[in-house]
């Protein structure tokens, strides 16, 4: 299933990655689930089919390649294995392409390498006090002499305890203790002192990347470790953010790629099992629903496609890539459960990888932006103003009573 005409290259990168999802990915994600082990293994392979880093600049040792190529590998890769899809995502999007965006030469150079050296880099946002509501953050970072000392914790942050590089956000306060806005700093673990991994989160899915609580106590960088954003610290997080739009398309086509991998076993299933003397698919009440899932999983495809393309000369819309992720992350979710009840009683068994489908897909409406939140952006979009609904509007609300 193509939405869009891809081009040689393309087919051919797309043709590697599910060669891969169907060999040993898809082997092991059993194996991945159950153990709640990172799959090392199959960083391995991913940097031996060199499908990590591709948007990574030719100079610095990438391919210099387009979302779109991205989100071709990314799609087959989570159809068998959603783990490595997003280990896919992040080692192409949002921490990693934020730096390649407005890092200096020196943060580039590090990034690069140790992103091709198969690190994933981990993007740390949110807090327990501050979630949708990210401006909300008290992690801060306060310039003392020569350096910034960092203090604060952040939660849910995927690849806690396994990623090194690590991009922090932080509000920045000059020697004054005068705000200067939130900028993002880069810190290795196990080499910046006062960076520490407090906890592994239990989750329903997704259970081969940790997703950790991190504490910052009195964490020193130099400023070089500051990503010093191409409007200055004050629209530093607004700036920063537009990287996150990567992310977004790329959260989104993890979703359709599992979604896909349960419709086709579903398919097969529906010819294989029969019930009354005949297949399954011979009833019209599943042909309905195998029809439904493919039109979703058709329209998912395209706003993912349109939405990556949108990038071609920096980061995807952001308007286009809220939507693509919203009606994924939503349509991906039904289409999942749909493929499980094909299953009957099997599609409830641990056996199957149906039921590591249904709980790892639930994840996309709540990750990288909720879909009620994403809402908001969308409609801020159309709209032209700031809705009542986020924080300045509640400020300037407020403060016209
Ligand atoms: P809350 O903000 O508390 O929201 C609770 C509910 O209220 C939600 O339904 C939300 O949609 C709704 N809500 C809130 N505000 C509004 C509004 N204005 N209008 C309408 N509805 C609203 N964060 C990182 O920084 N780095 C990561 O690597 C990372 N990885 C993650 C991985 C996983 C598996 C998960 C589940 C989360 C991850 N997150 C990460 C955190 C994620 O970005 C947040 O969970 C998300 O932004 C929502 O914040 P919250 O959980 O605090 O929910």
């Amino acid at each position: 299933m193509n939405a869009f005409a891809l081009s040689p290259d393309q087919v051919k990168l797309q043709a590697r990655a599910r060669e891969l999802a169907a060999g040993p990915i898809s082997r092991r994600a059993a194996e991945v689930d159950r153990s709640e082990q990172y799959p090392w293994d199959n960083v391995e392979l991913l940097k031996d089919a060199r499908l990590i880093g591709m948007t990574i600049p030719t100079r610095y040792g990438g391919q210099g390649r387009s979302w779109l190529d991205a989100v071709l590998a990314i799609e087959a890769l989570s159809s068998a294995c959603a783990v490595t899809g997003r280990i896919a995502v992040e080692t192409n999007m949002g921490a990693v392409s934020a730096v390649m965006a407005y890092g200096s030469e020196e943060q580039k150079k590090l990034a690069a390498d140790m992103v091709l050296g198969g690190d994933k880099p981990a993007i740390c946002i949110t807090e327990p006090d501050a979630g949708s509501d990210a401006n909300g953050m008290t992690t801060r970072a306060d310039k003392r002499g020569n350096r910034y000392v960092v203090n604060g914790r952040k939660h849910w942050i995927t690849g806690g305890g396994v990623s090194r590089l690590h991009l922090i956000f932080a509000k920045v306060y000059d020697e004054n203790g005068v705000f200067e806005g939130i900028g993002g700093f880069l810190a290795i673990r196990d080499e910046t002192q006062g960076l520490k991994i407090t906890k592994r989160e239990p989750t329903m899915g997704l259970r081969g990347i940790p997703e950790a609580v991190i504490d910052f106590e009195e964490m020193e960088l130099p400023p070089s470790a500051l990503v010093m954003p191409p409007r200055g610290l004050k629209k530093g997080f607004a700036d920063l953010m537009t990287a996150y739009n990567s992310q977004r398309v790329g959260a989104a086509t993890v979703a359709l790629g599992i979604a896909q991998g349960a419709y086709d076993l579903a398919l097969d299933w529906s010819e294989k099992r029969h019930q009354f003397g005949r297949p399954i698919n011979e009833f019209q009440g599943l042909q309905w629903k195998l029809a439904d899932m493919s039109i979703k999983l058709s329209a998912a495809q395209a706003l993912i496609y349109k939405a990556a393309e949108s990038g071609r000369d920096g980061f995807p819309d952001m308007l286009l890539a809220a939507q693509a992720k919203i009606f994924t992350s939503e349509n991906a979710i039904q289409v999942v459960n749909d493929a499980l009840q094909f299953f009957g009683a099997r599609g409830y068994s641990r056996d199957l990888p149906i039921e590591r489908m249904a709980r790892d897909v639930r994840m996309f409406t709540i990750g990288g932006g909720t879909a009620e939140v994403l809402r908001n952006v969308v409609a801020g979009a159309l709209l032209k103003k700031k809705l009542p609904q986020t924080r300045d509007g509640w400020s300037s609300a407020a403060s016209q009573d």
